[in-house]
């Protein structure tokens, strides 16, 4: 094969279509203005919002006695003190793996979820969902519902049309910086960050944050919208991976929509599918997604179509549910004139619900039993050991000592492993030369620590070291394992 050929064969083929009409590959988006609903699914959604937005911007103001010193936030992620502070927990940042098994619970709870009622977190709970239905209830309040905002979209520039427009940005505005500070008041005492906010006291960094933070709520919820449920949130990409034909997902059920037509005043129904094909679910959809073709990538489960087609079945006298939640199974079932079933124990639900189980007991437990005092040990290694004049061998450490109490506490250092060796402490507050640690409340105490040891109890290059902490009294007792370098034997 030649080169042009081979090159031919490696071209990608286009749409002959598009190149015959000198189409292009790029469309523009359409603004999607869903025409507003009333119903059950509605109101629950309302009610999603109106908690979680109460919540996010409250939870910070919420307090939490630790005692003298500690801050008494709930929730407080204290950077500069390197501490998160969740209720009655406080987490160091070497116990940084908790966020991580929570953040893996919390995956889990969501494949449960979606495996159980399809993407419910999508349509009720994700916060592109509540900011896009806050956004929207905006523009419906300051220009109309549906047929409106898509006249006032098509209308030529006006002075009317500028300053609705004006309006409803300002609005969303004002949304987005209350979002980008309600963010903010999580990293510090938030009657103080809200405060210095306002007077201009806080730091570049918090103005910042808000402005990012704000910023993209402004742009994702205000402009971007459905594209991020379609194009940029990698969930709907594998939400399909979690569903089975047992799991509840928005439905149409063609078996009873089908044949559709439109309805003629005072016809029967008989012979004919329920559905009257007026577009009543698509035009409510705020993804704009025909729910009659099936489950799409585009359906975030919000049930609006349900709402808007239980309407239209009540003013025909039919049966709710032509669109409805239920399973694909359960169409079928309905279909052939059988009794549906609902299963929702399931093996899938059954392994996402233990592994819940598992993890989260673990983290309680791990929670539940947590120690207040962790050593770690760094090597020095510049030298790695010296000789000294008698032969014997003297190694350096850094001994870190993490006292998560808010108290003072005194430890005993001992090392262990290597018979006959000895050590000397340098470091803390003040120089400590003995083996008694005092460490401050809620602080961590550095320790050089210098152990020597006889040349002749040295068996290899690197033998086994630990460093033992005691606690006075009944206290704790913590220990690290570290190594004891020496020369080639
Ligand atoms: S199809 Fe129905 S459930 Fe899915 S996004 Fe549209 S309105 Fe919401
Ligand atoms: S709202 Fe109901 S009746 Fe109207 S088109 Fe949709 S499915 Fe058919």
């Amino acid at each position: 094969m030649d080169t042009q050929t081979s090159a031919a064969a490696k071209k990608p083929k286009v749409d002959p279509t598009l190149a015959t009409e000198g189409g292009s590959f790029y469309a523009e988006t359409v603004m999607i203005h869903p025409r507003s609903v009333k119903g059950m699914f509605r109101t629950w959604k309302w009610w999603a919002m109106g908690v979680l937005l109460v919540w996010w911007h409250v939870a910070p103001f919420l307090r939490w006695d630790r005692g003298p010193g500690a801050p008494d936030q709930a929730i407080l992620v204290d950077m500069a003190g390197r501490r998160g502070y969740f209720l009655f927990l406080e987490i160091w940042p070497q116990e940084v793996y908790y966020l991580t098994g929570l953040l893996f619970v919390a995956a889990i709870t969501l494949f449960l979820m979606s495996s159980l009622f399809g993407r419910v977190w999508c349509g009720f709970l994700c916060w592109q969902t509540v900011y896009t239905d806050l956004f929207m209830l905006v523009e419906r309040l300051v220009v109309g519902d549906r047929a409106k905002r898509m006249a006032l979209d098509r209308a030529p520039w006006s002075i009317e049309k500028l300053t609705r427009k004006a309006i409803i940005n300002l609005i969303w505005l004002v949304i987005s910086a209350a979002c980008g500070i309600g963010f903010t008041l999580y990293f510090g005492n938030a009657p103080t960050v809200l405060h210095d906010i306002f007077t201009g006291d806080e730091s570049a960094a918090t103005y910042g944050a808000i402005a990012v933070v704000g910023g993209c709520c402004f742009m994702l919820a205000g402009y971007a919208r459905e594209q991020v449920c379609l194009y940029m949130c990698p969930y709907s990409r594998f939400q399909s991976a979690m569903l089975d034909e047992h799991s509840l997902i928005v439905t149409y059920e063609d078996w009873r929509g089908e044949p559709r037509q439109p309805a003629r005043k005072g016809a029967s129904f008989e012979g004919r599918g329920h559905c009257v094909d007026c577009r009543m679910c698509v035009v409510a959809c705020p993804t704009g997604i025909d729910i009659r073709d099936g489950l799409q990538m585009g359906c975030i489960g919000c049930a609006l179509c349900i709402d808007a087609c239980n309407a239209v079945m009540d003013k025909n006298n039919l049966p709710r549910g032509l669109v409805t939640w239920d399973s694909i199974a359960n169409t079928a079932a309905r279909a052939a004139g059988a009794k549906p079933r609902y299963r929702l124990v399931r093996p899938r639900t059954i392994i996402y619900g233990a592994i819940v189980l598992v993890v989260g007991g673990l983290i309680a437990y791990s929670l539940a039993s947590r120690r207040t005092t962790e050593v770690n040990v760094l090597h020095e290694r510049a030298p790695l050991f010296v000789q000294l004049s008698d032969g014997s061998i003297r190694n350096g450490y850094v001994v870190k000592v993490l006292n998560m109490v808010r108290a003072e506490r005194t430890f005993r250092l001992e090392v262990a492993g290597i018979d006959g060796a000895t050590f000397t402490v340098v470091g803390g507050a003040a120089n400590v030369a003995s083996t008694d640690l005092v460490v401050a409340p809620d602080a961590v105490g550095t320790y050089n620590v210098f152990v020597t040891a006889p040349a002749g109890r040295l068996q290899a290059a690197r033998t086994p070291l630990a460093f033992v902490l005691r606690e006075a009294g009944e206290g704790q007792t913590t220990r690290a394992e570290s190594l004891f370098a020496g020369p080639e034997r």
